[in-house]
C-alpha cells in the first residue's frame, strides 16, 4: 500500500495543475489500499493567502478527494501544519551540525547578492562559494551563540542520481546545470529560524512515512537535494515520480490568463466534480480503458503509475464531452446528483432574471420538479449547465403562441393538424403510426419535410430534441395548440 500526500503552499488557491497533482496522488494511494495525507506547507509566512487553506480543504473536498490524515482528520503524524513544527525541524538542523553534514553561513546577504551578481559575470553556475563551510564547529557555536545571524546550509560534495518512475535516470548537475561539476549547499534552515521548503519537505515525508511523492516536473531540480537531504540523515528516501506541466496550445504554462484560475471558475461553469476530476486524470495520465469517461470510482480502478513524459498540452473540448457524458451518466443512475441538475433548472427557471413565464400547471407542488426531471431525462446527454440547457430547451419551458391555422391552410399544415388531432392516446406508439400515415399519405410528402414542420411549429426552432419525446413531454393539448388546430 503506498502513503502519498499532498502538499500545498497556502500562497494561493488550488487550480485545474494542483488539483492534478492532488488527484494522481489520492488515486495511487486508494488503488494500492493506502493512505492519502493533506500537509500544508506554509512555511513561506509572507506569502500565505487568508483564505487559501480553507478554500483549499473546501475544494479538495468539493472533487472528492477526501485524506485520510491531515487537518481536520488528524492522525498518527501530525500536526499536518508545518508552521507548527518548526521545532521539530530546528531539532533536525541541530542534528547535521552535530554530524557534520550541516554546517552555519553568516555570509551576510549583501555579499550573497555580489555572489550572485558576480556568478553571473563569471557564467559560474554555482549560488555558494562555501566561504563558511571551513569554520571550525567551536569557532561557529560561539558566533551562534553570540546571536550572530546565521543561516544552516546542508554541506554536498555531489549529487546522487535518482531513478524517476517517470523520467527514469535523472542525473542531476548535468541535467540542471548544464553539464558543469558545481554544488551548492541549499540552505535548510533560514535567519529566523524557520526552515526552507527543502528541510520541511523531507522531514515531512520521512516522518509522515510517505512511500510515493508524485508532484510537478517544477520541482525536479529540487529533488537531488532531497535525496542529498535524505543521505545525509541516513534515511530511505521515497519513491518520486514527477510529472509534467500544463500548458496552453502555444506552449505557455497555464496560468490565470489561459483559464487555469482556481477551481471556484469551473464550480461557477457548474462543471461535475467528476467531470473535472476526468478531465483532470486525462491530462498526461494513460489508461488501457476503451472509454475515456470515468469517476473518481473507475479511476481508482483503473490507476497506474503510466505518465507521459512532458508537458500537456490542456484544450477544454474534452471537459465539455466528459461533462455531457457525465450528465448522462447522472440521469441514467438517476440518483441525487440528478435531483441536483434538477433543483439547478429550477432555479434558472424561477429565477426573475431569465424572465420565464411559466405555464400555470406548473404551480402545482413539485410540479416544475417532476416536469423538468423528465425533461432533462430526455435530453441528457446535451446538458451542460442549467442556464445553457434551459436555453437550450426553452420551447419546453414557456408558453410559445398558437397561431390559428390560416383558413385555406392546405397540404402538409392541414393533414399534420388535423391528422395528429386524430390521437387521443397520446404515447410514442400511436405518434409513430399516425405520423407516419401522414408521410405516406396524399400528398407523398417527405418524411423529413414532416419532421420539420412539426419541429418548427411545435419549437420554433430548428434543432432540439428527439420529436417524439418532446410530443409526449408536451402533451397532447399543448402540442395540438401549438400547431394551430381549434379546439
Ligand atoms: N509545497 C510544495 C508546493 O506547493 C510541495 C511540492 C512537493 O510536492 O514536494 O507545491
Amino acid at each position: 500500500p503506498a502513503r502519498t500526500r499532498f502538499a500545498p503552499s497556502p500562497t494561493g488557491y488550488l487550480h485545474l495543475g494542483s488539483l492534478r497533482t492532488a488527484l494522481f496522488n489520492y488515486l495511487l494511494a486508494k488503488r494500492t489500499g493506502g493512505q492519502f495525507l493533506l500537509r500544508i506547507e506554509d512555511t513561506d509566512q509572507k506569502r500565505t493567502v487568508w483564505d487559501a487553506e480553507e478554500r483549499l480543504f473546501r475544494d479538495l473536498q468539493w472533487a472528492g478527494l477526501q485524506w485520510d490524515e491531515g487537518p481536520g482528520v488528524g492522525g498518527p503524524y501530525g500536526p499536518y501544519k508545518q508552521s507548527e513544527r518548526s521545532e521539530m525541524y530546528q531539532e533536525h538542523a541541530r542534528k547535521l551540525l552535530d554530524t557534520g553534514h550541516g554546517y552555519r553561513c553568516f555570509c551576510s546577504t549583501t555579499r550573497l547578492n555580489e555572489l550572485a551578481q558576480h556568478r553571473h559575470a563569471l557564467g559560474v553556475a554555482t549560488d555558494y562559494d562555501r566561504r563558511c563551510g571551513g569554520i571550525p564547529k567551536e569557532e561557529s557555536d560561539d558566533r551562534a551563540s553570540r546571536g550572530e545571524h546565521h543561516v544552516v546550509r546542508l554541506k554536498v560534495d555531489s549529487y546522487p542520481k535518482y531513478e524517476d518512475l517517470i523520467y527514469g535516470t535523472f542525473t542531476p548537475l548535468k541535467q540542471w546545470r548544464r553539464g558543469e561539476d558545481v554544488y551548492e549547499d541549499p540552505i535548510l534552515l533560514k535567519s529566523d529560524g524557520l526552515p526552507t521548503y527543502h528541510l520541511a519537505n523531507v522531514v515531512d515525508d520521512h516522518y509522515m512515512k510517505i512511500t510515493h511523492v508524485i508532484r510537478g516536473s517544477e520541482w525536479m531540480p529540487s529533488t537531488p537535494k532531497h535525496i542529498a537531504l535524505y543521505d545525509a540523515f541516513g534515511w530511505t528516501p521515497p519513491a518520486f515520480a514527477h510529472v509534467g506541466l500544463l500548458v496552453d496550445e502555444q506552449g505557455n504554462k497555464l496560468s490565470k490568463r489561459n483559464f487555469d484560475t482556481d477551481i471556484s471558475a469551473f464550480k461557477e461553469m457548474e462543471i461535475f466534480p467528476e467531470t473535472l476530476t476526468n478531465f483532470a486524470a486525462l491530462l498526461g495520465w494513460s489508461h488501457p480503458n476503451k472509454s475515456d469517461v470515468m469517476d473518481l470510482a473507475k479511476l481508482v480502478e483503473e490507476f497506474t503509475l503510466k505518465f507521459t513524459k512532458g508537458n500537456t498540452t490542456v484544450t477544454f473540448e474534452k471537459m465539455h464531452f466528459l461533462q455531457r457524458k457525465h450528465a448522462l451518466a447522472r440521469a441514467k443512475d438517476g440518483g441525487p446528483k440528478l435531483q441536483e441538475m434538477v433543483q439547478a433548472v429550477v432555479r434558472v427557471l424561477k429565477d426573475p432574471i431569465s424572465q420565464y413565464e411559466l405555464p400555470a400547471k406548473f404551480d402545482k407542488k413539485h410540479a416544475l420538479e417532476k416536469y423538468v426531471e423528465k425533461v432533462i431525462l430526455a435530453d441528457s446527454e446535451n446538458y451542460t449547465n442549467a442556464n445553457e440547457y434551459v436555453y437550450r430547451n426553452a420551447y419546453m419551458f414557456k408558453l410559445i403562441p398558437s397561431k390559428p391555422l390560416p383558413s385555406d391552410a392546405t397540404g402538409l399544415s392541414k393533414q399534420a393538424a388535423d391528422r395528429l388531432s386524430e390521437v387521443h392516446d397520446w404515447n410514442k406508439e400511436a405518434l409513430t403510426k399516425k405520423i407516419w400515415e401522414i408521410i405516406q399519405g396524399d400528398e407523398a410528402n417527405k418524411s423529413a419535410d414532416v419532421f420539420h414542420y412539426l419541429r418548427e411549429k411545435l419549437t420554433g426552432e430548428k434543432n432540439g430534441m428527439r420529436i417524439y419525446e418532446l410530443m409526449i413531454l408536451l402533451g397532447r393539448d399543448e402540442c395540438l395548440r401549438r400547431l394551430g388546430v381549434e379546439m
